[in-house]
């Protein structure tokens, strides 16, 4: 059975397509679950920084209800969950999930898209690339500070570091977040949108130790417009790049939907 819980809206002002263009497209593929995790609102302690790639808070109210609203329309063709990928930046992360609370969302997946807390000079986005082994330490301690809040149901794009150091600590430290992960029962995200783009993820260094740990895995199509949803090629050249590790995805009823 084919499900995606990472799934955009246009509300994160760089993914387009309506909400119901990306359920017709997933119905029309066979997916039968289908969750909408755009990137959740940040609130950043300062007023002299602006993060342009993500939901504003006061568009929340619009994202839940027409989710909702496409949930019990489409409940014959489709499961449809409702979720946020977001970071774990320590100094907000309270805040946010104070935010999102009242909404009653079904779940969080972890998108570490920066070290640090994004806005303050100790940050660097994770796929830049040019970072060595201080970097890789303090983004699997993040990862690892933020699952320990128990708030998070899996780790997208897991492998997102582009990283340059010594390869032995590389696999030291890659994996230490593994285990963390395996321990835990929190699955990792082999990413499509990676594959189809050519990011520096999926990295099969990256996927060779987490074939060693025997982690869970799931897909993610990461889809930012409906035209990704439309084609099942990407998703099945990853379950073929998958099949060669030996990991075989799993299915949607043995991942544990953590309610933030
Ligand atoms: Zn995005
Ligand atoms: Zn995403």
């Amino acid at each position: 059975m084919i499900y995606n819980l990472h799934t955009h809206t246009y509300r994160c002002n760089h993914a387009v397509g309506s909400d119901r263009e990306y359920v017709e497209a997933a119905v029309k593929s066979g997916i039968k679950v289908l969750g909408f995790a755009d990137h959740c609102p940040q609130f950043f302690p300062v007023t002299d920084y602006y993060s342009h790639f993500r939901m504003r808070p006061e568009l929340c109210e619009d994202y839940v209800k027409s989710v909702r609203g496409l949930q019990k329309e489409y409940e014959r063709d489709i499961k449809i969950l409702l979720g946020f990928e977001t970071e774990y930046y320590p100094q907000m992360f309270h805040r946010l999930i104070e935010f999102i609370e009242p909404f009653d969302f079904d779940y969080l997946i972890m998108g570490q898209h920066f070290v640090g807390n994004e806005y303050d000079e100790q940050s660097y986005y994770t796929p830049r690339g040019d970072r060595g082994e201080n970097f890789l330490a303090s983004y699997v301690s993040q990862v690892i500070e933020g699952l320990e809040t128990g708030k998070f149901t899996y780790i997208a794009h897991p492998d997102t570091v582009n990283y340059s150091g010594s390869p032995d600590f590389y696999r030291q430290k890659i994996r230490e977040l593994c285990e963390y992960a395996k321990k835990h029962d929190i699955p990792l995200e082999y990413n499509i949108l990676g594959h189809t783009n050519r990011k520096c993820y999926p990295n099969p260094e990256f996927w060779n130790i987490a074939a060693e740990t025997g982690n869970k895995t799931v897909l993610g199509f990461d889809a930012h417009s409906p035209e990704a949803l439309k084609t099942l090629d990407a998703y099945n050249e990853c379950i073929g790049e998958l099949e060669k590790l030996g990991i075989i995805p799993a299915e949607f009823e043995d991942i544990n939907i953590v309610k933030p």
